[in-house]
């Protein structure tokens, strides 16, 4: 090892390992043992198969996924295939709905929230 041989990601500490995905030389602190990777491939690399970059987020369990991981649902939304083949097409459409129906609740209700505290300041 070089002296002077940074760490790529915090480029503060001494890099100790290279990661295997994208070669990069990171120091302990910024490299994942768990999955054997640096930070930056653990936080973008398909939580599926672990092989390529993730480019969405399941609606259902919330990994990152890959393309070749993903069932698209509609245009803005993807589930990862384990909860598809799981839940089937009727089962993870029902979830979104869910899901969406849950999301604009809570909007709803902070909305009403921010709107009586505004009330209570005049
Ligand atoms: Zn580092
Ligand atoms: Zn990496
Ligand atoms: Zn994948
Ligand atoms: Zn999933």
């Amino acid at each position: 090892m070089q002296s002077g041989d940074l760490c790529e990601i915090c480029g503060r500490r001494k890099a100790e390992l290279s990661c295997p995905k994208c070669g990069r030389r990171v120091c302990r602190e910024c490299f994942n043992e768990e999955k054997g990777i640096c930070l930056v491939c653990s936080e973008t690399i398909c939580e599926r198969c672990g092989k390529k970059h993730s480019v969405e987020r399941c609606q259902i369990c919330g990994r990152l996924i890959c393309p070749d991981c993903l069932v698209r649902v509609d245009k803005v939304r993807a589930v990862c295939l384990d909860c598809f083949q799981e839940l089937g097409k009727e089962g993870v459409y029902r979830a979104i709905r869910e899901r969406i129906i849950e999301e604009r609740k809570k909007l709803a209700s902070r909305l009403k929230e921010q709107y009586l505290q505004r009330g209570k300041g005049f």
